[in-house]
Formats: C-alpha cells, sequence, structure tokens
C-alpha cells in the first residue's frame, strides 16, 4: 500500500488485521545549527509516534525516525534541536497534518463527528477537537479574506460547520 507521505522515506510498514505501523526518516543531509550556522553532528534520533488517515478498519500510526542534533560550539545557546518535517506534521503534534484535512473533510462532506472521527484515528476527542478548530480557525481566516464582500454567507458557512464540530462525546 503505498504511503504518500511528504518529504520521507519509508523504513518498514508492519500490520495486523486492526493496525498498520509505518516506520518512516528523512534522508541525511549536512545540518546547520539555526542559531549560529555551525554544522551540528548527530546526536542520533527520537521515536515519534503519529496517528494518520485509518485505511477503513485499520488504524495507522507513522513512527517517525526524528533526527536531534547538538551544536558543537560551547558558546552557541542553541544546544540540541530537532528534525522538523513541515509537510508531516506540526513540531509537537501527534496527529499528521493530513488526518487533520482527511478528519475536516469528513466532518464537511460526510456529517462525521468528533467523537467518531477521534475513535478512528485512535486518539482523544480533545485532541483532535483542538488541532480541527484551530485549523477551521485558520481556513475561516483565509476564507473571509478571499470572499471579501460576500462576509454573511462566509459566516453561516462557519456556523454550519462550528455546529458539527461541537458535538461533544457521547
Ligand atoms: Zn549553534
Amino acid at each position: 500500500m503505498p504511503l504518500g507521505l511528504p518529504d520521507v522515506r519509508v523504513e518498514e510498514v508492519q500490520r495486523t488485521q486492526t493496525l498498520m505501523a509505518a516506520t518512516v526518516s528523512t534522508h541525511w543531509q549536512l545540518q546547520g545549527c539555526p542559531d549560529c550556522g555551525v554544522s551540528a553532528p548527530s546526536r542520533g534520533r527520537r521515536r515519534r509516534v503519529l496517528h494518520d488517515v485509518p485505511h477503513g478498519d485499520v488504524r495507522v500510526r507513522v513512527v517517525w525516525r526524528q533526527r536531534v542534533w547538538r551544536c558543537p560550539d560551547p558558546a552557541c545557546p542553541r544546544g540540541s534541536f530537532v528534525e522538523q518535517v513541515p509537510g508531516l506534521v506540526t513540531p509537537r503534534g501527534s496527529i499528521t497534518g493530513r488526518a487533520i484535512t482527511w478528519a475536516i473533510g469528513q466532518l464537511r462532506g460526510e456529517h462525521a463527528t468528533i467523537a467518531g472521527l477521534a475513535r478512528r484515528l485512535g486518539v482523544s476527542w480533545w485532541a483532535l477537537w483542538r488541532l480541527v478548530r484551530s485549523e477551521l480557525e485558520h481556513l475561516a481566516a483565509n476564507e473571509s479574506r478571499f470572499a471579501g464582500v460576500r462576509s454573511l454567507g462566509v459566516d453561516e458557512h462557519i456556523w454550519h460547520h462550528g455546529d458539527q464540530c461541537t458535538k461533544g462525546p457521547k
């Protein structure tokens, strides 16, 4: 099954009846310290488990072997720092960006509930709602910017989705 994850390569995929776990990492490249630019030696990896879009009833986890570096300059305040892949997940997120996009599509088009989607992703209601709300606010801001004089229609649109999204856990 092609994973189609942006900016990473798949090292290994493990599957059971109910769960698929894909281990991913980026290609190596020389990394400079974000503060001082000195070339930074590797400090190994850290495993981040991310919740991804389910395939039917199969839950999907992305195990990201996130790179860690340390600035070698003792005078630099940076210390160690971790790799970021914005196309995959936000710096401290546990749900992939595309899973959040998927959840919003389900809410808008499929009349799904946050509770149902959280169950399918294997996350808590609040964990999903917090991310979906922030993404909806972001989308609403963009829509208002582009909609101009049609702001009333945009407001109704947002309220409609707000109603659907605020359905709490059963
Ligand atoms: Zn530095």
